[in-house]
């Protein structure tokens, strides 16, 4: 598949200049919203609502939390940056903070080593998602189960 490198990725999406290797925080302040929305095909709406928001700055985790099974099925939730949702909504598992090869811990930012590497640790490259997944479990999630972590989100 073309795609372009994360460092040009990430450069094109940033409001302002920055080093593509320290990346920036998901936020409205950092990220060109519209400029992202039109290169994603997305509609803006969607972009913002996986921002951080200063309102919900509370409980905020700053380095990556995540569900190991929603990963091996290539999926993150911005939801579970929060400390405050301590499982996944969908499968029930403890979030983890750290890389369960290497063992380090990743800030949640966009930068280029993560876009370089979606769903994997930027330190040893190796999956976030559970390596004995087999191929039922690597589907993407399906809407409803999409849907029931957006719901617990907005409430
Ligand atoms: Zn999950
Ligand atoms: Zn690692």
């Amino acid at each position: 598949m073309n795609r372009l490198p994360g460092h040009m990725v990430v450069a094109h999406v940033a409001k302002r200049q920055i080093d593509p290797y320290e990346g920036f925080a998901a936020t409205a302040a950092e990220l060109d919203i519209r400029l992202t929305a039109g290169s994603l095909g997305l509609i803006q709406k969607t972009i913002r609502f996986a921002m951080q928001r200063p309102e919900l700055r509370r409980g905020w985790c700053s380095d990556l939390r995540y569900c190991a099974r929603c990963m091996s099925r290539r999926y993150h939730s911005v939801i579970y940056q929060f400390g405050g949702v301590p499982c996944c909504l969908v499968h029930g598992c403890f979030m983890q903070t750290m890389c369960r090869s290497c063992g380090a811990s990743s800030d949640y930012l966009i930068k280029a080593s993560v876009l370089d590497a979606p769903f994997k640790c930027p330190h040893c490259r190796r999956s976030y998602g559970n390596s004995s997944a087999s191929f039922v479990h690597c589907m993407p999630l399906q809407p409803h189960e999409r849907a029931a972590i957006f719901r617990i989100f907005i409430g």
